[in-house]
């Protein structure tokens, strides 16, 4: 019978790799917690409803690239594989009244997200982000603190060469009369214009300026800025942040191109880039979302977040660094059935005094076992047969001096401190 294969975009993460992915793991962690965020865990599966409203129905992500069927329920009820983390995370933050308690909300969260993509580097139909989001502060500094954490995670990795975008797409007041002047240039246009585009030309023209369309692309290139058409409160909160990233050390660029066309998103929207990932160079995206809380159903909050690409994250982590490996401390070997049964119980306690030990299983003649001991990496070997079974000890064997060293069970388990030092100093 033919064996079965993982579905296209979709990727195992193997124990060779994982522990890069631990490492981005703990040291966001870390970040996070020290700047008290604390972490959610939403669901993967909402209502297909929620990204309908949360993410619009307009854009390409909820047009043709959610993972959406019925479950079994009677009626017929729409299921979506969530494509992203801020609506469901948003959805927790009304459902459970999170906002009852006041004050400001810094919510982090991680895990699988399902989009039917074109499969490539750095792009796949299941794919991991970490997320941050800080509900209820409308004030500069929660933009900037957010682009802070993002660049403190990403330099702590040791990452390198990033780049940082930004820009305002201003308040939902703003934009009537920018709409305008879009639409009015683009007009002429419109028959050069993608169909996507041409279709949005009257229901949501700011989408176009997304378009990833070339020809679109070029078009757009001379079109009228967003940043040109703020009004008074929106150019202060831009300016504010800028003030703000450069008094913390941080470098960026302004970039006019940068929109998210949709109402809900509101002054600044920002972008991580690498030069070291080619086609998929964004690693992070986010911005402000002072709508979204509302249009989902819950009370005006103003609010602001990002996503991080994890794979994308692993590429990078990877072209820097052999990947992480756990450090093994102790091998047991044993034969005969006496030794092996005491081989494990001996394993077993040496965990528990806080060692890494690994049992070789294979009851295999004590040369093949030894050479499995060199090859895992553990400092020291601990070879029980049979005299050893009958006498109640142990041989302790170092790997790299060879030398051993015949100890009572009893005098072992009373030296882990001792015998920690000797590992720690011989590695
Ligand atoms: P892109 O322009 O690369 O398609 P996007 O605008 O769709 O990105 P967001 O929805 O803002 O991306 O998601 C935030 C981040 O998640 C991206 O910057 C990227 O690092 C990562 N990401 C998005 N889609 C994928 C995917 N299909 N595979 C891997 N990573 C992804
Ligand atoms: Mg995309």
């Amino acid at each position: 019978m033919g064996s079965i294969q993982a579905l296209r975009g979709t990727r195992d993460i193997l124990p060779e790799e994982v522990g890069y992915w631990q490492q981005a793991e703990t040291i966001a962690r870390q970040i996070l917690g020290r700047a008290a965020y604390q972490e959610i865990r939403p669901p993967i599966f909402e209502r297909t409803e929620l990204f309908e409203r949360g993410i619009g129905e307009a854009t390409d992500v909820v047009g043709k690239e959610m993972y959406t069927f019925n479950d079994k329920a009677t009626p017929p009820r729409s299921v979506t594989l969530r494509p992203e983390g801020t609506a469901g995370v948003v959805r927790a933050f009304i459902q459970n009244s999170l906002y009852a308690a006041g004050g400001v909300q810094r919510l982090w969260y991680t895990g699988p997200m399902f989009r039917y993509e074109n499969p490539q580097a750095g792009r796949q139909r299941q794919f991991h982000q970490l997320g941050v989001e800080v509900l209820g502060s409308n004030d500069p500094r929660a933009d900037v603190e957010v682009i802070a954490l993002a660049t403190d995670i990403l330099k702590t990795l040791g990452l390198q060469n990033l780049r940082l975008d930004i820009n305002s797409v201003g308040a939902p007041e703003d934009r009537p009369r920018y709409r305008q002047a879009l639409v009015d240039y683009l007009m002429p246009y419109k028959d050069e214009l993608d169909a996507d585009s041409q279709d949005r030309l009257e229901r949501n023209p700011l989408r176009i300026l997304d378009s990833k369309n070339e020809g679109t692309q070029k078009i757009v290139e001379a079109a009228p800025l967003l940043i040109d058409y703020l009004g008074k409160e929106s150019q202060r909160h831009f300016a504010n942040v800028q003030q703000l990233l450069t008094d913390v050390g941080i470098d960026y660029q302004l970039n006019p191109h940068l929109v998210r066309g949709l109402d809900y998103y509101t002054h600044t929207a920002f972008e991580i880039q690498s030069d070291d990932l080619g086609a998929q160079a964004t690693v992070c995206a986010g911005g402000r979302y002072d709508g979204l809380v509302a249009q989902l159903g819950g009370p005006n909050t103003p609010a602001v977040g990002w996503g991080l690409g994890l794979e994308r994250l692993l590429l990078l982590l990877q072209q820097l660094q052999e990947p992480p490996s756990s450090i093994m401390d102790l091998y047991v070997v044993s034969r005969g059935e006496a030794a092996q049964s005491q081989a494990l119980q001996l394993a077993q306690k040496l965990r528990h005094a806080g060692f890494t030990v690994e049992l070789d299983l294979s009851g295999s003649a004590f040369g093949k076992q030894f050479k499995r001991a060199d090859r895992s990496g553990a400092v020291a070997c601990l070879v029980l047969g049979e005299a050893e079974a009958e006498s109640q000890t142990v041989n302790l064997k170092w790997l790299q001096s060879g030398e051993q060293q015949a100890l009572s069970r009893v005098a072992l388990l009373e030296m882990t401190d001792e015998l920690r030092r000797q590992i720690d100093s011989s590695r």
